[in-house]
């Protein structure tokens, strides 16, 4: 690991004025991804700004008729929150289900969105891979089958973020600041960028954003959301696939629905195909696996990958099951 300079900010103002100051400086929440990416030697800022003790950007509170999480606010504290569990089933379920308990107590939602993808060949010094600046994507004949089957073009990787479905579910929007003392509202379907478009990042924020919180839309009475992971292990593990639905329903008919789906593509996506199975028609369990089998329609996997095709299917069916329970009043 190359030597920092390590400053620790006590405010969003004190993070802004080391941001604009000092060109390059990277913004550390609970460093469960930073540290490894030091160690890895993917990054290697001259300074680092810890976030830890900047008490503006932590907290949940409703406002405006949406919900503010916090960038610094843990995952732990998220899964744990009762307003949460209340208007967000898919945000509490993928809170509650990343990583273990240690990494939920230390990672942020901040970081969580930010967060950069675990394909092995990119975590792995010995390969200069497209995405560090090489020409080969060795995913794409070698070892791939916790890879992407959309979006696998140039660059195969998932993104490892269980939120990012789960608060786009919710339309939730990013909260941005720039180190010149602009902020931006970024709805979070605009937050993600294609390896096609920009190969060194996962989102549109520019080197000096700093985030500084999410608000989603709660459901109201007749809606519910979920989120479905499946994993090899039941712990200390990403998502093979998992999927998030937001369900609103007068009586059984389904008035609005959302269905996104991650860790099978580049970026988190939203399935509209998915979701005009089931618009403005009756809920049932049956249209539940129609909208999964719309899904996976253009899925394109790689060699050894193939088996996420039919496990993305029934992990979408099964999440809007569980959403049209819980927007039917099933706790
Ligand atoms: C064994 C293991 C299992 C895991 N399993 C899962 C899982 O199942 N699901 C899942 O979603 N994640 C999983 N993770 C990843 C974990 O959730 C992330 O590492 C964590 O959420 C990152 O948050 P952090 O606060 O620690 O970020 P940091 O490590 O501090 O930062 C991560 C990145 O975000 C940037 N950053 C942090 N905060 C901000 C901000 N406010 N504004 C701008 N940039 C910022 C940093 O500069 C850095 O580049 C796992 C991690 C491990 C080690
Ligand atoms: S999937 Fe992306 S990060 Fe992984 S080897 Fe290919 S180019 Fe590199």
């Amino acid at each position: 690991m190359r030597n920092f300079d390590y400053y620790v900010a006590n405010s969003t103002a004190d993070v802004q004025d080391v941001m604009k100051k000092v060109k390059g400086a990277r913004p550390k929440a609970g460093g469960t991804d930073l540290m490894g990416l030091l160690k890895d030697r993917l990054t290697a800022p001259d300074s680092i700004v810890s976030l830890e003790k900047v008490g503006d950007l932590t907290g949940i509170k409703t406002q405006g008729g949406g919900v503010w999480i916090g960038a610094t606010t843990t995952i732990a504290a998220v899964a744990a929150d009762k307003a949460v569990g209340r208007t967000a089933g898919a945000v509490a379920d993928a809170a509650g289900k990343t990583g273990t308990p240690l990494i939920r107590n230390r990672a942020t939602v901040g970081g969580n969105l930010c967060q950069r993808p675990r394909c092995w060949y990119f975590r792995h010094p010995d390969y200069p891979c497209s995405k560090k600046g090489g020409d080969t994507c060795f995913a794409q004949e070698g070892e791939n089958k916790y890879h992407a089957i959309f979006e696998n073009v140039t660059c195969n990787i998932v993104h490892p973020s269980n939120l990012a479905p789960a608060l786009w579910a919710h339309d939730a929007k990013v909260h941005v600041l720039g180190a010149n003392g602009k902020a931006k509202d970024i709805s979070i379907d605009e937050f993600w960028v294609l390896p096609e478009e920009d190969m060194s990042k996962e989102t549109v924020l520019e080197d000096d954003d700093l985030v500084t919180g999410v608000t989603y839309t709660p459901s109201g009475s007749g809606s519910g959301s979920a989120y479905i992971e499946v994993r090899e292990k039941q712990s200390y593990d990403w998502a093979l696939t998992n999927a998030a639905a937001r369900v609103d329903l007068s009586g059984n008919r389904v008035k609005d629905v959302r269905v996104v789906i991650s860790a099978v593509a580049p970026v988190p996506m939203r399935r509209e195909e998915a979701e005009a199975v089931l618009k403005g028609k009756a809920f049932s369990e049956e249209l539940a696996w129609k909208a999964g089998e719309a899904a996976v329609a253009d899925a394109t996997p790689l060699r050894d990958n193939k088996y996420k095709v039919r496990l993305l299917k029934a992990t979408v069916a099964h999440t809007l099951i569980e959403a049209a329970r819980r927007a039917k009043g099933g706790k």
